[in-house]
């Protein structure tokens, strides 16, 4: 099934915004808890671990948080820049496409669009 993109007025509805921002912080509040939890139980492991093995980086547990964690405050940047931001919130920072409202009020961390998300990660991979 292919989901409509949302419509510039539904991505500068203030509503709508407001709610994504609550869900961005709460969010980045929860990882960032997690993380902070995480490296302080692997304090240790962390320090001795220089990572020669590590082909993928961002392939570890404590990595993709990380990134998570950048995912998500990426977003309220975007978010906080208003709907002119460059590139706006709730649009594809790749292909600049409107991303669907429902993607946006499950995840409002999307950054990629389903197809450019599907290219990268075949560009990864590959
Ligand atoms: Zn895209």
């Amino acid at each position: 099934m292919r989901l409509q993109p949302a419509t510039l007025a539904q991505l500068a509805d203030p509503g709508r915004r407001a709610r994504w921002r609550q869900e961005l912080g709460r969010k980045g509040m929860a990882v960032n808890a997690k993380l902070t939890a995480m490296l302080s139980s692997q304090n240790a492991n962390l320090l001795d671990l220089k990572l020669p093995h590590e082909r993928k980086p961002g392939q570890t547990p404590l990595e993709r948080l990380r990134l998570f964690l950048d995912q998500v405050s990426d977003a309220q940047k975007r978010l906080s820049a208003g709907p002119d931001g460059e590139p706006a919130f709730g649009t594809c920072v790749e292909c600049s496409v409107a991303l669907p409202l429902q993607v946006l009020d499950e995840t409002p961390w999307a950054a990629r669009c389903a197809e450019c998300e599907a290219r990268l990660s075949g560009v990864e991979s590959a």
